[in-house]
């Protein structure tokens, strides 16, 4: 049982580990070992591209390829929960499989499970404390400054960079989601963190290993709330920032003017789930004469088309899911601030049901559960929450 299955896991200890040489190559190490006592049969982790300027997610069985692996890597190019999707939609397998994945990347594969587009029974959650991703254009530009840039995040202790995405900076869940094993990197020693078991699976794991889990784990706690409560200042300041963008029709207009309906905001989000989407089918396409039609009573018909359609259909779909993890905006051409946009609207949608996306595995979507008479409860709470800001 992973912890998505039992929410009243609770971590109370943890295994202290010491660093050697960098955090990066202690959490390689644990995973070759691993491999090599046939703890997991394969890990998946982002591996650095031979050009050195992205990352991919791999598979990796053979201990010697681990040479440019990167458990905590410093952009996001693929959403992990889309590459165990990948590896685990058709059924579970035989393979017990390692995945290292951020937080956001854990509570969407978590989504994704309930939606059976994932399947978690063979494979063991890591995740990390997370000090958010930079953002791949800021990168590309000039991947060995994002290297260091991100190194110092470890090593002058900086937890709220503003060279990170805006949604990490106000991300106030990044550290241990249903994961079945954290490293905890916040509040230790410089030359130690905690790997802490999170789920009666991880702890199985630790066992097998032979790791003992008998550390404190109160300090690394203490600091983690701290950020949590700085992370939640800008998580309001931001939400404030973004509320008259999407006020009203008018101003979701206005907002997604400059959209050129390239939909790559829809190709790399994981919690966009249907499996033939309606924007890319032959339904969404129309004659000319229908088009000039529309010109006529409108006056004027813009192209691309519907984008106020593709980005409302988008937001009902997936505003209970979304788990802010940024991909949409990292990749919008249009710098509209796509991310910080969704997940406003997800806060407001997921409090309304009392949601949160990842926490649970056992908790069924609320989509899946609806009950007609529900309808005016909520567009009372949504009405009550907009006119309190
Ligand atoms: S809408 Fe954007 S922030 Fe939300 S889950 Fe999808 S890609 Fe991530
Ligand atoms: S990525 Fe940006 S420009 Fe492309 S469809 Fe999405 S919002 Fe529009």
């Amino acid at each position: 049982m992973n912890t998505a299955e039992n929410e009243s896991y609770n971590p109370k200890k943890g295994a202290m580990i010491s660093i050697k040489d960098s955090i990066k190559k202690t959490i390689l190490s644990f995973f070759k070992e691993a491999l090599e006592k046939k703890i997991f049969d394969a890990v998946l982790i982002p591996v650095k591209v031979p050009a050195g300027d992205s990352y991919t997610w791999i598979l990796i069985e053979d201990v010697s390829l681990f040479k440019d692996a990167a458990p905590i890597e410093p952009v996001m190019p693929v959403q992990g929960a889309n590459a165990l999707s990948s590896l685990t939609r058709k059924g579970k397998g035989n393979l017990k499989i390692a995945a290292i994945m951020r937080p956001c990347e854990i509570r969407a594969a978590i989504e994704l499970a309930k939606l059976e587009q994932v399947h978690l029974e063979n494979v063991f959650l890591f995740s990390f404390d997370c000090p958010g991703a930079l953002p791949l254009s800021d990168y590309v530009q000039n991947p060995k400054k994002g290297e260091e840039l991100f190194e110092s995040f470890f090593t002058e202790n900086k937890w709220n960079e503003k060279s990170t995405k805006p949604i990490c900076r106000m991300c106030d869940n990044f550290s241990i989601p249903n994961c079945d094993l954290h490293f905890g990197i916040l509040g230790t020693e410089k030359d130690n963190f905690l790997l802490i078991p999170n789920s009666i699976k991880g702890e199985g794991v630790l066992n097998e290993m032979g790791i003992a889990f008998k550390n404190d784990l109160s300090e690394w706690k203490k600091k983690v709330n701290e950020i949590k409560k700085e992370k939640e200042k800008i998580k309001k300041e931001t939400y404030h920032n973004i509320q008259p963008m999407v006020k009203g029709l008018d101003n979701l207009v206005q907002t997604f003017a400059k959209c050129i309906g390239c939909h790559n905001c829809m190709s790399v989000c994981p919690i966009c789930y249907c499996r033939q989407c309606y924007f890319d089918s032959e339904v969404s396409k129309f004659t000319s004469d229908n088009y000039l039609l529309r010109a006529e009573k409108r006056g004027a018909i813009r192209f691309p088309t519907d984008i106020i359609l593709f980005q409302s259909g988008r937001m009902s779909h997936m505003s209970l899911s979304c788990v802010s993890c940024g991909m949409c905006e990292d990749v919008c051409p249009a710098s509209i601030p796509v991310a910080q946009i969704f997940s406003y609207v997800a806060d407001k949608t997921q409090k309304a049901f009392e949601y949160q996306p990842g926490r649970n595995i056992g908790e069924p979507l609320p989509l899946k559960e609806y009950k007609e008479e529900e309808l005016q409860e909520l567009k009372k709470l949504v009405n009550d929450s907009v006119s309190q800001e």
